[in-house]
């Protein structure tokens, strides 16, 4: 994400915008301030999204391949219903009586290890990581974090110093303790091996310095690292590790979770680990706030000692009502299934295609969540992977990139992705490749 902000995103008065879309952007930067950055050279202005397309003011349909938040398709009618018929009826807090974020709470924990069993909810991923900081520092007696180095894991100030993505002035914080992302080229002895021993290497360092390891937290498909999910298994040894060492494993499903990978519902089944804890956010509402922490109960049990915990949204009833139309949409429409098999189809396309455009290097996938390297003479290029982003978009096609270096795609569409949605990624990509 640190180069991807910068080769991606619009610069003031570099795009071609519509004189009314160029006084939004003007108007958007005196109101908003110098922080936000808005994706593309020539950035979109949908009004309207359905299924996996966005669509804007003249009528121009862009096929969405980067939102994992409408994660069951735009605006999807079975979500606004529940959402809609809920506010309309009440719209309280956990500090009444009320059934239904009990039902969503039963239905959610369901899709986890018998072991996790309790949840707590919150509006925002960062929210629910940050309340995991606090529960694993009352849990362990220990404040050392391990993350990895291009980690994102929210906007708090203990996430933000969690997030060495976020951009440069963001440094690590004093407890925090980043090591390689897991890909072959930062462990050639082996991934799985070789990134439990850094976990090892990151505990020594902090016991060094007189603090206790509390956490190891790892986005689960590891996205804005470079998108690395295999080899299936390779965190096993590291959760291990830091567990060896008195600290707590924490699996970041915010970007993996809810049947994206289509092997499993999350990402750290595909590793075959249960996790001390579990945060989860984005696709959880599909777009209504709505995030939370699935815990082993032993874990909280001081924490819920020593605090009271109330978040005035956080599992409102509204957002109890959001998420479990949400899960009934995923089941009924079999998207995990559908996210295994057009994501299996996706990542064989781009492999082939390879063997044609020598900019095509390595894809990394596992179901609808891939990252595809792009070379120049063989080695990574961010500024073509920025060009190919910004040419796509031309082409009414949504994605962005990550990894340190921005140099691969990112590739994360709505979960009822079709086979006819990868021919036309595909097919442009064949037409664009050799023209940048
Ligand atoms: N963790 C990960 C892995 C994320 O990708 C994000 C959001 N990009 C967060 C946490 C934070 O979630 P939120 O933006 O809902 O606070």
């Amino acid at each position: 994400m640190r180069q991807t902000t910068m080769l991606n995103a619009y610069t003031p008065g570099a795009g071609k915008l519509s004189p009314q879309d160029q006084a939004l952007a003007d108007r958007r930067a005196r109101l908003l301030g110098p922080a936000y950055r808005l994706f593309y050279e020539t950035p979109v202005h949908p009004i309207r999204g359905e299924g996996v397309w966005l669509h804007d003011a003249d009528g121009t349909a862009y096929l969405d391949c980067y939102n994992n938040v409408a994660s069951v398709g735009h605006c999807h009618p079975r979500v606004v219903e529940a959402l809609a018929k809920q506010a309309a009826t009440l719209a309280t807090h956990t500090r009444y009586l009320h059934e239904a974020i009990l039902d969503y709470a039963e239905r959610l924990l369901a899709l986890f290890p018998p072991e996790l069993c309790h949840v707590m909810f919150t509006c925002t991923g960062s929210e629910a990581n940050d309340l995991a900081l606090r529960i694993a520092r009352a849990a362990t007696g220990g404040t050392g974090v391990i993350v990895t180095d291009n980690a994102y894991h929210g906007v708090t100030l203990a996430t933000a110093e969690m997030s060495m993505s976020i951009g440069p002035a963001v440094a690590p914080g004093p407890t925090v303790f980043p090591i390689p992302a897991p890909c072959a080229a930062n462990y050639p002895q082996g991934i799985a091996q070789g990134f439990a021993q850094a976990v090892g290497a990151a505990c020594d360092k902090m016991q060094a310095q007189g603090i206790r390891p509390a956490l190891l937290i790892v986005d689960t498909i590891f996205s804005s690292d470079g998108v690395y999910p295999d080899p299936a298994g390779f965190l096993a040894p590291a959760a291990a590790a830091v567990r060896a060492r008195g600290g707590l494993f924490l699996a970041d499903e915010v970007q993996p979770g809810f049947g994206r990978t289509g092997s499993h519902f999350w990402g750290f089944q595909r590793h075959g680990i249960t996790p001390d804890m579990v945060s989860m956010g984005k696709p959880m509402g599909n777009g209504y706030p709505l995030a939370g922490l699935v815990l082993k109960p032993e874990i909280v049990a001081e924490f819920g000692a020593r605090a009271r915990y109330f978040n005035t949204f956080g599992g409102n009833a509204v957002a109890a009502a959001v998420g479990l139309a949400v899960l009934d949409v995923i089941r009924d429409e079999n998207l995990q299934q559908n996210a295994a098999s057009v994501g299996a189809a996706f990542a064989e396309g781009l492999r082939s295609l390879a063997q044609r455009h020598e900019a095509l290097g390595e894809t990394r996938a596992a179901g609808l969540f891939l990252g595809q390297t792009i070379l120049t003479d063989g080695r990574p290029d961010p500024a073509r992977t920025a060009r190919l982003v910004n040419a796509l978009r031309e082409n009414r096609i949504l994605i962005s990139s990550t990894g340190s270096l921005g140099d691969s795609l990112k590739i994360r569409p709505p979960l009822p992705f079709g086979l006819s949605n990868v021919d036309q990624v595909l097919s442009t990509l064949d037409r664009l490749l050799p023209t940048l």
